[in-house]
């Protein structure tokens, strides 16, 4: 049975009223940010919230800030009705989604022109995000959050500029929506240690809870991108989760070696055509590569099949 349609609100400042009323009710609120396209996975953080929190609000924002220009911000996917029903049909419902035209602002800066170019070329379907062009003109947003550290390796070594990108929107929305709790998926496993670490050091009073990866019932790891994949790509994509579930499965068994480890994921990976971005066991803490599996690690990958680029990662711990 559906539950009622969630309130939609586009404005940061409504937004804000809206929070600070529940909160002033004593309402608890969780916030569960997402880009949208909408699917198992993200329900997942809303069922979280819903244990955890009074109120839910679930943020559907396409972050161009997290986009360099060579990744095509244009193509990604989105399906806003089709992300209201499904959260509609959840046995409790979601009480707003947040839903911003734009939250980096560029009504502030002096050449109106140089902002008309870059909306012109970004609408013209260059790839080229509205926020990196402005950088490239010198003007635009200014203030950027950065997890020094934690953003550079695994994704950060060839997404450059994403986790500053993700840092900053999601301060953004921190600060518009004062939640008490935020919820993100482990699947994003780096994504999810730089916003703890973030939310430690500049002192957000909120709880970031982290969530199980949600996959298909054949393992593939469910994302907003896998709607890009050909049948054909999504069938060799399993080599993913095969070859991570069988590496934890030897880890346990014994071999804590990680450059076996890896070499048994990235031949599977490579024997199905894919491409290897990165395949790293790294601590669970500090995302530090390490040699041998003594303390909890999580195996993240990232590879190409055809045009589409997945991540997938496994915890892994050995208990002696
Ligand atoms: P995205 O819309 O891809 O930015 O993801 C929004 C949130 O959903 C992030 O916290 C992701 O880590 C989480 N998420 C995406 N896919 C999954 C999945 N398969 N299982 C669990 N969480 C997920």
């Amino acid at each position: 049975m559906a539950t009622k349609k969630p309130e939609i609100i586009t404005d940061k400042n409504q937004m804000r009223n809206w929070s600070r009323a529940m909160r002033s009710l004593g309402k608890t609120i969780g916030l569960v940010p997402t880009m949208g396209y909408l699917h198992e996975g993200h329900l997942s953080l809303v069922k979280q919230s819903h244990r955890y929190a009074n109120l839910t609000v679930v943020s559907i924002y396409v972050n161009p800030g997290q986009f360099s220009p060579s990744e095509d911000l244009s193509s990604y996917p989105s399906d806003f009705d089709g992300d209201i029903r499904k959260l509609m049909s959840l046995s409790k419902g979601v009480d707003v989604v947040f839903h911003p035209a734009n939250l980096y602002d560029y009504k502030t800066y002096k050449n109106s022109n140089d902002i008309n170019d870059c909306k012109r070329s970004e609408s013209g379907n260059t790839g080229s995000g509205v926020v990196s062009c402005l950088e490239e003109k010198g003007i635009g947003h200014e203030t950027w959050v950065r997890v020094e550290r934690l953003e550079k390796g695994l994704c950060g070594k060839s997404r450059p500029v994403f986790f500053r990108g993700v840092a900053t929107i999601v301060s953004k929305l921190f600060n518009v929506v004062e939640p008490d709790f935020a919820f993100f998926g482990k699947k994003d496993y780096q994504q999810f240690r730089v916003i703890q670490q973030m939310v430690r050091d500049l002192d957000f009073g909120i709880e970031v809870i982290g969530s199980e990866i949600v996959r298909d019932e054949d393992g593939l790891a469910l994302s907003s991108r896998n709607v890009h994949l050909s049948p054909e790509e999504r069938e060799k994509a399993l080599s993913i989760s095969k070859s991570l579930f069988r590496a934890k499965c030897s880890a346990e068994k014994g071999q804590i070696n990680c450059k076996e480890l890896r070499g048994l994921v990235i031949q599977a990976i490579n024997d199905t055509g894919g491409r290897i971005d990165y395949a790293e066991i790294v601590d669970q803490e500090s995302l530090e590569a390490v040699e041998e599996i003594k303390s909890p690690v999580v195996f993240c990958v990232a590879a190409w099949f055809g045009n589409v680029r997945l991540i997938d990662n496994m915890e892994i711990s050995i208990h002696n």
